[in-house]
């Protein structure tokens, strides 16, 4: 493994700060530092970009996009036993890394960070999805991020990516490709982790459009998608009902059978009936 600082390598990071993995904060670390430098290129140049990092860890990816030349990097770690480690590297990078101990999902971190900003995360699953959800469905649009640089398991990846008609296809698909642009741009095998984890892993790029394809309310989307899927296998005219009394003629009027089922229905259509539903 070649030196992309004059750090330690992370095997080191982790034995002196005694970091054994813990399963209840869904560690699974990145140890080697060409991986963690060849997922902060996803980033594109960083330059003249400041990085919200989610999740640093021992800080493997935090190195990764110092060295990638990240104006700033401002990372969010809950593990208070990560934050010495993470201190060294601000002291390697000075002025460049500020760490904040917390939790992700209740801290607000645009005080310290000034745009052009992207975001890159390793992050367990169900704060992953959390914290993509909400980057997606602010009121308004463009965002304060440029671009997400997401690892997921791949089974998540690919829900994010999907295309109408498949199985993969969901709310996870409507919001991503609603206002960004996602592509997979990476795959991992469980054993690039420390420990491994049961499943295979992959990286997500999403950068924002300077406009969501189609207009509609995020909040609403957000709740019609929520419905119609929750409920997949059902008719959509069953599914929906209690959006609105008059659910079949909205359906029609958007374009969609009331018997199609979510799976089918493309994000214009489920945009038109998210309009129909703000409407009232
Ligand atoms: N980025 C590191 C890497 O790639 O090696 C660590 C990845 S590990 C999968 C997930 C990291 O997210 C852990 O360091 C964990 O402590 C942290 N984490 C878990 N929940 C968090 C939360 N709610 N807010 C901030 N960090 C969290």
């Amino acid at each position: 493994m070649s030196a992309i600082d004059s750090l330690p390598p992370l095997r080191e990071v982790i034995n002196s700060h005694g970091l054994t993995a813990r399963k209840s904060l869904g560690q699974n670390f990145l140890l080697d530092l060409n991986l963690t430098a060849k997922i902060a290129r996803n980033l594109g140049d960083l330059g003249g970009c400041d990085v919200l990092e989610i999740g640093p860890g021992p800080g493997g990816l935090t190195r990764g996009l110092l060295a990638e030349g990240a104006r700033r990097v401002l990372a969010i770690e809950k593990d208070s036993r990560c934050i010495p480690a993470l201190e060294q590297i601000a002291a390697a990078y000075p002025g460049r890394l500020t760490v904040i101990e917390g939790d992700a999902l209740e801290t607000d971190p645009l005080a310290h960070l000034q745009k052009p900003i992207r975001i890159a995360a390793n992050l367990p699953y169900n704060i992953g999805t959390e914290l993509l959800v909400r980057w997606l469905t602010p009121p308004d649009w463009p965002p304060f991020w440029e671009s997400l640089t997401l690892m997921f398991q791949r089974e998540v990846a690919e829900r994010i990516v999907a295309k109408p008609g498949s199985k993969a296809f969901g709310r996870l698909a409507i919001l991503a490709q609603w206002r960004a642009e996602a592509e997979i741009v990476m795959s991992l095998p469980a054993e690039a982790f420390t420990p491994p984890p049961k499943v295979k892993s992959a990286v997500v790029h999403l950068t924002a459009l300077p406009a969501p394809r189609f207009e509609a309310d995020a909040k609403t989307l957000e709740r019609v998608v929520a419905r119609a899927f929750n409920q997949r296998r059902k008719m959509l005219r069953a599914a929906l009902k209690g959006l609105a009394p008059d659910i079949e003629d909205r359906l029609i009027a958007s374009g969609i059978q009331p018997t199609d089922r979510a799976e089918t229905v493309d994000l214009e259509r489920f945009c038109a009936l998210a309009r129909s539903v703000a409407a009232g």
